[in-house]
């Protein structure tokens, strides 16, 4: 690590770094799971991070400036987070020998709640991806991604105020899982004959063969989390993003699937778009309306009608798509966040990469991974940390304080609100003295 980022390390003070081999937390607890997506989380929490490759480190201490700032100013000294080093990547591979060793599984399984920087996925020499590996031994099966206006940030709507998302995009199953064979492989060959022979489908020798499996334990569990969040955040509608008309087995059940959780689970707080006639077409005070809506059209809606969708519930493949749409919409990777939950763990990350060509040099945006951390206090019920963090971050766009990628985005009219263009530290730094003046 550079002098410069051991330097801004050095200045936070409840960071504890990596002591040469597991040894537990020098002062905190870990949070504690007493069921499925149920536990509690101690005043004096240890929060894992893994600081992540290329620009990474840069973003994750960033974040962690802000975070510790907002938490001081929510709770005094009532609450506070210990972050906890934990070495996976190429960092990791320099000092233990492995990009991810087992006991820095060991350490995330103890500590269950983590930050992960962007971590790089080598091309080639056949490494798996560190981050598809994080998701499936947590099994965090569902991807969170909110999607937010800030006022100043540049976007390509004429309402961008009208952005206010969040995508539960289901995280094990549908293209994600990876089951696929080239066309000449022996694999394919197995699955044509099978067809032709079991089924009397004939697919040409030349083909291709791809699985996409969509169950019904996967999408209720994703679709409980989703309805549970929209009834307890007071959101406004839930909808079903698939291509249930065309893929009926796989899409059109999990529309399903999802809208029989909403009925049998969580009956006395929402109300079914079919239902609506009973209300004369209003959605009744204080329910959550939950719909569906094709992907293809969605897509499209998402620009032109933005403020009809809310809470956004899909299968894995739409929601690639859709979250990275919805990202372009509101000043795009640098400021887009996400969070993996599991039944046992969260792991909050921003969705871009590690950014490589700008390591070391100060200038990625820090925003992404500092609502990475907003959506993780979120998640634990740290809601007045949280709320303190979007506010400090919406301040210092709304003052004019950006990072250069956002100013390149802005037309020469946009740039008249820019008062400076700062660096990642500079800019997170900038949010957290924002904070505590709030
Ligand atoms: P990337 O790292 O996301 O970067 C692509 C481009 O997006 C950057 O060159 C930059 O655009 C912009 N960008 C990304 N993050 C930014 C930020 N915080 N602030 C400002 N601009 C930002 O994608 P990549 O180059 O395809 O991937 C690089 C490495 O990251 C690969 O090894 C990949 O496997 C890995 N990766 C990891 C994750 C993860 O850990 N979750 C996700 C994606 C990729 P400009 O060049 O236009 O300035």
């Amino acid at each position: 690590m550079s002098d410069y980022l051991e330097k801004i390390k050095s200045q936070i003070s409840n960071i504890q770094p990596y002591r040469g081999k597991y040894a537990d937390p020098i002062e905190g607890d870990f949070v504690v799971y007493t069921g499925p997506g149920q536990f509690k989380v101690p005043d004096k929490v240890v929060l894992g991070y893994i600081e992540g490759d290329g620009t990474g480190p840069e973003v994750a201490y960033a974040a962690i400036k802000v975070a510790n700032a907002a938490v001081e100013k929510a709770y005094g000294r009532a609450r506070k987070v210990l972050w906890y080093e934990i070495l996976v990547g190429s960092k990791a591979e320099k000092i233990l020998g492995s990009r991810l060793p087992e006991q820095s599984v060991d350490v995330l399984k103890r500590v269950r709640l983590f930050l992960k920087a962007p971590l790089e996925t080598p091309v080639g020499g056949g490494f798996r991806s560190l981050n598809v590996t994080l998701r499936q031994i947590f099994d965090l099966y569902a991807n969170i991604r909110p999607v937010k206006y800030f006022p100043g940030l540049p976007s390509p709507l004429k309402h961008p105020e009208k952005v206010d998302l969040v995508i539960f995009r289901e995280n094990t199953e549908d293209v994600y899982m990876g089951i696929e064979w080239p066309w000449n492989s022996p694999e394919a060959a197995k699955v044509r004959e099978f067809l032709r022979r079991e089924l009397n489908i004939n697919l040409r020798d030349d083909a291709g063969i791809g699985i996409k499996p969509i169950s019904k334990f996967g999408t209720q569990r994703i679709a409980r989390l989703a309805l549970k969040f929209a009834v307890e955040n007071k959101r406004r509608v839930v909808t079903i993003m698939h291509k249930g008309n065309i893929q009926k087995y796989t899409e059109g059940a999990f529309r399903e699937w999802a809208y029989e959780t909403a009925r049998n689970e969580f009956r006395d707080h929402v109300v079914l778009e079919e239902e609506l006639q009973q209300y004369g077409g209003q959605v009744p005070p204080g329910k959550v309306l939950v719909n569906d809506r094709i992907a293809d059209n969605m897509l499209q809606q998402l620009l032109t009608r933005t403020g009809e969708y809310d809470v956004i519930l899909a299968p894995n493949l739409n929601g690639d798509y859709v979250s990275d749409e919805a990202a372009g919409l509101v000043g795009g990777l640098g400021v887009a966040p996400g969070l993996d939950v599991g039944d046992f763990g969260m792991m909050a990350e921003p969705v871009h990469g590690t950014a490589p060509k700008y390591t070391g040099k100060n200038y990625v945006n820090p925003t992404a991974t500092i609502l990475a951390l907003e959506l993780l206090f979120r998640f634990m019920g740290w809601r007045e940390a949280a709320d303190l963090i979007i506010k400090g971050v919406s301040k210092a766009y709304a003052e004019g304080y950006f990072t250069g990628d956002l100013v390149r985005q802005m037309t020469e009219e946009e740039k008249k609100a820019v008062k400076e263009v700062l660096g990642t530290q500079e800019f997170a730094e900038k949010v957290a003295e924002l904070i505590k003046e709030l």
